[in-house]
């Protein structure tokens, strides 16, 4: 089943692609961790990437879709995967869809999370990240910046794109190249447009029950 994880930043993909990937038997592919993990290791990948990232703005599409490719063409994304943050512009689903379609394989569904700017500026902005095991949090529930990851005791950072001015970029980088992506895809693949407010096992059973898993 190949299923795609669609919305804002900060709507919470991340979070729902875990349990999901999981129920699905698929792996979870995540373009945004692709590029910080490169990013991190230092790699000529990470370098052509980090002004983009940094901005707030996108990795060019020819280049992401190079590396998501190279991902797609591992044997365990063979029998479908979670897509979560890709494709992100309307060439990058119109490129999807070929590659898919050449393979004989389609989007067998979309989770379009639903979330009003205004929540998504208040998580973006409270979110502290652990820059060791990755595991995330919001400073209203603690750790705040520089205390310590409850889970490996590393300093919890807050990552440069989850900074005010960059988070009101990444909103309207969604707004102007990532939304026009739905009609793209609303012709070829059922979209399900799920309230990514609330409680996330709240959604977690949404998104579950959209796509018929219980
Ligand atoms: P994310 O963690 O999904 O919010 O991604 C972090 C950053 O990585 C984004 O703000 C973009 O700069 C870049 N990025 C992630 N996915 C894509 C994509 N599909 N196309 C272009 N840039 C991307």
């Amino acid at each position: 089943m190949t299923v795609l994880l669609f919305g804002p930043p900060g709507s919470g993909k991340g979070t729902q692609a875990k349990d999901l990937a999981a129920r699905l038997r698929v792996p979870h592919v995540a373009t945004g961790d692709i590029f910080r993990r490169h990013l991190k290791e230092g790699t000529e990948l990470g370098a052509r990437a980090k002004a983009y990232m940094q901005g707030g703005g996108l990795v060019p599409d020819a280049f992401t879709c190079e590396i998501v490719a190279s991902r797609l063409e591992e044997p365990d994304a063979a029998k479908g995967v979670l897509l979560d943050g890709f494709p992100r512009t309307a060439a990058q689903a119109e490129w999807l869809l070929a590659w898919l379609s050449a393979r004989g394989r389609r989007v067998d569904g979309v989770i379009n999370l639903v979330v009003p700017d205004e929540a998504i500026v208040k998580r973006l902005t409270g979110r502290r990240s652990c820059p060791s095991c990755g595991a995330t949090f919001h400073v209203e529930f603690a750790p705040a910046n520089g205390e310590q990851c409850s889970r490996c005791g590393t300093p919890v950072i807050q990552r440069d794109d989850d900074k005010p001015e960059v988070v009101r970029t990444r909103l309207e980088t969604y707004a102007r190249e990532t939304l026009p992506v739905l009609p793209v895809l609303r012709p070829v693949a059922p979209v399900h447009d799920i309230a990514g407010t609330g409680d996330v096992a709240e959604i977690r059973a949404r998104v579950f029950a959209a796509l018929g898993l219980n």
